[in-house]
């Protein structure tokens, strides 16, 4: 039996709904959020990214500010920048673009941003509390990843849950976050052996990778949860990391690339930037 989808686009709409409802309710207080994005350079697929997550904010009543640096903008004036924003009381969450141009440093940068308004969740202090499981920012992309995965109702307690990929962005906080939930976690990577002798015995299964059509039907388990955050493009198309067509066949659940993760991380940006603004009325 085929896979059953798990809908990025249903899910963020219904999601975007409430978020939209939370940012009503703080207008009504005096707050708007407000989320900052700083682009440096002009790197076409950051241009879009860019974008889509200005119209997020539009879409949910919130206030949003780009802000464009040039490709040869200096550490200097990056952080000086971060800076203003860590004091603009109308701005609750900050985002920097990444990759940023070669010769600036971007955990530098990340660090400079103020942990409450590090709505990335990458910030040391929020990594530190990912992996400990205390309160703090979850970053966007593992965090969407683990909504899509409690959606099919699974009791993950105990269950063999296996990453592929050990970016600080993607694979180790989506690791951990499957841990928290209880999962017997596997994180693999370029020098995994025998990789899909772990990919097989996986209850859940994420890849996040970067590379096309990577994870092939023989290498997943019948009846899993199979979450592709893979964003490659091919010939002008988005694909993702899995051979969709050929595991959809195979798995019990399955996300789709475009349409599935990446609607979610943008989802779970909103998410956050509403968080961070309802903090700063609980103060
Ligand atoms: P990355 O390049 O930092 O990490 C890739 C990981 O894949 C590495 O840890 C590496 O060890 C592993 N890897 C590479 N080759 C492998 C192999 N042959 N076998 C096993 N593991 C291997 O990338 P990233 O930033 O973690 O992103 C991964 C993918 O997810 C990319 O396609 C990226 O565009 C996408 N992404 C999507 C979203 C989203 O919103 N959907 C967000 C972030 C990243």
């Amino acid at each position: 039996m085929a896979a059953q989808i798990l809908d990025g686009k249903v899910m963020s709409a219904s999601l975007r709904a409430e978020i939209a409802e939370r940012v009503q309710k703080l207008k009504e207080q005096g707050v708007t959020p407000g989320l900052a994005v700083i682009l440096v350079g002009n790197d076409p697929a950051s241009e879009i990214y860019v974008r889509n997550k200005g119209n997020g904010c539009a879409e949910t009543g919130m206030y949003s500010r780009t802000i464009q640096m040039p490709a040869e903008t200096t550490q200097e004036q990056l952080e000086d920048t971060i800076d203003e924003l860590n004091s603009d009381p109308a701005i609750h969450g900050i985002l920097v673009q990444l990759p940023l141009p070669k010769h600036l440093d971007e955990n530098a940068a990340l660090a400079k941003i103020l942990p409450e308004k590090d709505v990335d969740g990458f910030h040391l202090i929020n990594a530190g509390h990912m992996l400990t499981g205390t309160e703090g920012v979850v970053a966007c992309t593992p965090r969407g990843a683990l909504y899509m995965i409690k959606s099919t109702g699974l009791d993950l307690n105990g269950k063999e849950a296996v990453v592929i990929g050990r970016s600080n962005i993607v694979g180790k906080p989506m690791a951990m976050l499957l841990l928290r939930e209880n999962c017997t976690v596997t994180i693999c990577h370029s020098r995994t052996k025998n990789l899909a002798e772990h990919t097989r015995r996986a209850d859940i299964l994420v890849a996040a990778v970067g590379k096309a059509g990577f994870v092939t039907a023989d290498m997943v388990k019948p009846g899993s949860v199979v979450i592709d955050v893979g964003i490659n493009r091919v010939d002008g198309k988005v694909k993702g990391d899995v051979d969709y067509d050929a595991v959809k066949e195979i798995a019990g659940w399955i996300t789709p690339v475009p349409g599935g993760v990446g609607k979610m991380t943008i989802t779970m940006l909103l998410a956050n930037t509403v968080e961070a603004a309802e903090r700063t009325l609980a103060k």
